[in-house]
């Protein structure tokens, strides 16, 4: 087995559980390992600190996935591992009395970095995005078809992990059957089809559950703007709990298409799902001298990494600025932000900007991120990527 030897002065955050070693952390790497190899990971005094994948075209060059230096990386671990994550799904969150549709493996928050898998009904969608993990592929759906026995498994490869690791992108059926058609979820009593590994995400945004469920819980004869609802998401939730009226927009006629036909499963007929660009819709109705009760506003990852947070900054501030102008006084916007590098003050800060620049008070009713079956390892922060804000307009 190769040995990573990490410069001195850069192990602290590996010695308090931090699982990853950045490329620029690196010393040197003994042995001669090869991209998607387990490694040893060693200080500048040859303590060992770990062991993981090795992605040496990656800037994250190792992923911690043991702490010890005997148990074998194979089928029993990833067994044990997704055991684990099931239970938590299962038994802890208690999550298929809410919905049918969740993540099964949310990456180093499960232990298993390089590994996202979300459950659709009785079919899973599994990203594998670190060379390691896609080495192991067939392993892991082994292991995968051991614990769930699904229907299928298809792969929805995410483009930009590919890139930086140097994996193919795959797409597609890798185990089991095509289901005849895109299958359905019940989450909180809302239909919703997934078309599987096509669409954003793996599909569908199993993130936004307990905000979409809040914004549904407020809507009761509300009039609900869904400036991005994709498959229909908080406008379908708003319309399930008794909404008067739900225009819903989004820019991809393809997640528009699958809302309309999910709005017409939950027979919804408060809703309205039109394409449009948020930014043109807000700046026609703030024209048109047109409010609503409620706003959502849920665009996709605006920073890709730390250098584009200033950028997503300004485009925050910007939306929200014209979403506050087409909240009525005293009504409420929900705003989130699914970019990891932009932090959750720096994201309310778009907001208190956004409000004084318009000359309207806000008060936070609520604060949230990501559901719970998107754990996020305490000693790895960077898990959590989604933040919501509630806010009263005044
Ligand atoms: N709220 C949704 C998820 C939204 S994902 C849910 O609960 O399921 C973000 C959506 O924004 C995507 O569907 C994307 O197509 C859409 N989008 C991107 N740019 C847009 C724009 N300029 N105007 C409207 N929608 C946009």
């Amino acid at each position: 087995m190769g040995t990573v030897v990490v410069k001195r002065g850069r192990a602290k955050p590996l010695w308090r559980g931090h699982p990853w070693v950045f490329r620029d952390s690196i010393d040197r790497a003994e042995g001669d390992p090869g991209p998607g190899d387990l490694v040893s990971v060693v200080d500048d005094r040859g303590r060992f600190l770990g062991r993981g994948f090795f992605s040496p075209a990656s800037l994250i060059a190792v992923r911690i996935l043991l702490r010890d230096e005997e148990t074998p990386a194979d089928g029993a671990l990833w067994r044990a591992r997704l055991e684990r994550a099931r239970a938590l799904r299962e038994e802890t969150l208690g999550l298929p009395v809410v919905t049918d549709g969740w993540r099964l493996v949310h990456s180093e928050g499960d232990g298993l970095p390089g590994l996202v898998v979300d459950r659709y009904a009785g079919h899973l969608v599994a990203q594998f995005s670190t060379a390691g993990m896609h080495a192991r592929r067939e392993e892991l759906l082994d292991a995968l078809e051991d614990v769930f026995s699904p229907s299928s498994i298809h792969a929805r490869a995410d483009r930009r992990a590919c890139k930086a690791e140097g994996i193919p992108e795959e797409n597609g059926l890798l185990r089991g059957e095509q289901p005849p058609g895109p299958p359905s979820i019940l989450e909180n009593g809302v239909c919703f089809r997934i078309s599987l590994g096509a669409g954003h995400k793996t599909g569908f945004y199993a993130d936004q559950r307990d905000n979409r469920r809040l914004v549904g819980s407020l809507a009761r004869d509300r009039s609900v703007l869904d400036l991005h609802t994709y498959t229909g998401g908080f406008g379908l939730y708003a319309a399930a709990n008794g909404a008067a009226d739900v225009p819903g927009l989004d820019s991809s006629g393809a997640a528009l298409a699958l809302a309309v036909e999910n709005a017409m499963l939950n027979n919804g007929r408060q809703v309205r799902f039109e394409r449009a660009d948020a930014t043109e819709t807000l700046n026609r109705l703030h024209r048109e001298g047109r409010a609503f009760d409620i706003v959502v506003s849920d665009p996709p990852r605006l920073a890709a990494d730390r250098r584009g947070v200033p950028k997503a900054l300004r485009m925050y501030r910007d939306l929200h600025l014209r979403a506050l102008r087409v909240v009525r006084p005293g009504g409420l916007l929900a705003v989130s932000s699914c970019s990891g590098a932009v932090t959750e003050e720096d994201f309310e800060t778009t907001l208190k900007e956004a409000a004084y620049d318009v000359g309207r008070d806000i008060q936070v009713l609520a604060r949230g991120g990501q559901a719970a079956d998107h754990p996020v390892l305490a000693t790895c922060p960077e898990g959590r990527y989604l933040k919501f804000v509630l806010a009263c307009v005044a």
